[in-house]
């Protein structure tokens, strides 16, 4: 199962404005296919416990106040090499970084409000595959 998987968040500033269908037209589109996917809208428990690894960072404050202010979709994607391939769909962590086409460059609206979270590492897409999804809510993995 290594590398065949990855973990994504479509994030509330796409929920709200409707790009969920879009954005997933966009996944699929690149050959993604989902293995797990639900709506959900995290506590701040939950999105502190999720950015874990921000915390004391100037901007983790105001990026749990943006993740738990309405519902995103969370969902586990499969693909060959899934984790750096999905990287490369979503592009840089900054949209005016990000190359032309991916999904931060047309859906973003700022380096936070940035649309879609993307896994880094196989070892991360395991963790936080398993922190939203239990063994009967996935498929295909
Ligand atoms: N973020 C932010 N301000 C920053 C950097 C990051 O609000 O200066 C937010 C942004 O939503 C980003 C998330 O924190 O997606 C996690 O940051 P990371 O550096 O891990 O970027 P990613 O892995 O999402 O590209
Ligand atoms: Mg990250």
């Amino acid at each position: 199962m290594d590398g065949n998987f990855t973990f994504s968040i479509i994030k509330p500033n796409a929920v709200r404005t409707g790009k969920t269908g879009p954005i997933l037209a966009m996944i699929n589109e690149a050959g993604f296919e989902i293995a797990a996917m639900k709506m959900v809208k995290m506590t701040v428990e939950q999105a502190e416990s999720f950015y874990a690894v921000h915390k004391g960072k100037s901007f983790f404050e105001s990026l749990i106040e943006f993740m738990t202010s309405g519902p995103v979709f969370v969902m586990i994607l499969k693909h060959d090499n899934a984790v750096e391939e999905f990287r490369k769909l979503i592009g840089a962590t900054d949209p005016n970084k990000a190359e032309p086409g991916t999904i931060r460059k047309i859906f973003a609206i700022s380096v936070q409000m940035n649309a879609v979270h993307g896994s880094d590492s196989d070892e991360n897409a395991q963790k936080e595959a398993d922190f939203f999804f239990s063994t009967f809510e996935r498929f295909l993995i």
